[in-house]
């Protein structure tokens, strides 16, 4: 067997022994004689996966018991959809556009009432997170909205903006469990979980209890309201069983590690080793503002395109797997997620090292 480093911004590196424990269990879980693939979502071993799943991300992310936890089949577009047919009330929403899927999350939310969009980085390429202390919030919206850890263009929130007391919905897709939280000042808090916890098609929606009722638009099918699934522990419909198993074991692996506090950790060591290279090298630079850098997602280009080309070539005989940068972006980026071990970084930088002094 050889692992390559997979830098992918998603679907995304797993932690190898959760991989392992998977592979171990496929054909008999725990004695039962089945995989969990193959388990009746009704059936009390799944049920056990499933509250232990959720027993352990609120005990991780400190999660009020005035949230509901939501395991939700579909993916973070399904949420684009979601959240304004659960939350928009009064039929307007304040959207904050620091890239793509802020904005496709704003288009999405358009067919649904009056989305507006507040702020926008896009003069920049989305390069910066705007300032968003004193945005000109509507009176009458029934929330803010944010993306919150930008995976093409690699830029965070460092801090939240100023909803002027209107709630705030983040799509934490691509930073979820990477440190730690404060869930109280969010109405809504999800993530697809192919980026940071995951296999691909399940979303988690951290739901503050009062959001969740019957008063939705007119036009949402039963399956996309919050209710129907909080008030089945996100079992109205078959859920994606074998992601809660598998992210159930992530959340594991997270709890070994020493939590949410010892992963920001690790996560902000191991970006540190790039962004000081990149800060100091002549050939590659970060794409964006030093003080909205991400910890996740890491862009950088040597600012000619062969270049890029052909270090990508390089990287690849080295192991170092899916380092192409978004098209959006150009160049290179490095998703650097919690599974991703510091020797992959290390490796990624004395690789970069190399061919600066190759090819300079
Ligand atoms: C990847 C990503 C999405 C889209 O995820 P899908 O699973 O394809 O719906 C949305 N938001 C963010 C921040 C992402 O990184």
């Amino acid at each position: 067997m050889s692992r390559v480093y997979n830098f992918s911004a998603g679907p995304a590196c797993l932690p190898v022994d959760v991989l392992k424990e998977a592979q171990e269990e496929m054909l008999d879980y725990r004695g039962c004689g089945m995989s969990v693939m193959e388990m009746s979502h009704r059936s009390a071993m799944f049920q056990e996966i499933i509250d232990e799943a959720e027993a352990d991300i609120r005990e991780l992310m400190s999660i009020p018991d005035s949230y509901k936890v939501l395991f939700l089949s579909g993916s973070a577009h399904h949420q684009f959809a979601q959240v304004p047919m659960n939350l928009m009330k009064n039929g307007v929403a304040d959207y904050i556009i620091t890239g793509n899927w802020a904005k496709k999350a704003w288009k999405e939310a358009a067919k649904y009432g009056k989305a507006n969009a507040v702020a926008s980085s896009e003069d920049k390429n989305f390069s910066y997170i705007p300032d968003c202390s004193d945005l000109p919030i509507d009176e009458d919206a029934d929330y803010v909205y944010i993306c919150e850890n930008n995976t093409i263009y690699g830029t965070k929130y460092h801090k939240l903006p100023n909803t002027k007391g209107k709630i705030l919905v983040s799509d934490a897709s691509s930073c979820f469990l990477s440190e730690p939280v404060d869930i109280t000042k969010y109405g809504v808090y999800y993530g697809g979980v192919q980026k940071n916890v995951g296999p691909a098609g399940m979303c988690i929606a951290i739901v503050r209890e009062d959001l969740i009722t019957d008063d939705v638009l007119p036009c949402t099918p039963t399956i996309m309201k919050y209710k129907s699934q909080a008030d089945k522990g996100s079992l109205y419909n078959t859920p994606n069983c074998w992601d809660i198993y598998i992210c159930g074991k992530v959340f594991k692996w997270i709890k070994k590690l020493g939590g949410l506090s010892a992963m920001k950790e690790i996560n902000e060591k191991k970006a540190e080793i790039l962004y000081e290279y990149l800060d100091s090298s002549k050939m590659f630079r970060g794409t964006v503002a030093k003080e909205d850098r991400s910890l996740m997602n890491v862009p950088f280009v040597t600012g000619d395109k062969d270049l890029d080309a052909k270090f990508i070539a390089v990287a690849k005989e080295n192991g170092l797997e899916n380092v192409k940068g978004h098209r959006s972006v150009g160049g290179m980026r490095a998703s650097i997620y919690n599974a991703m071990p510091i020797e992959g970084v290390a490796k990624l930088v004395s690789v970069m090292k190399q061919f600066e002094e190759e090819n300079l």
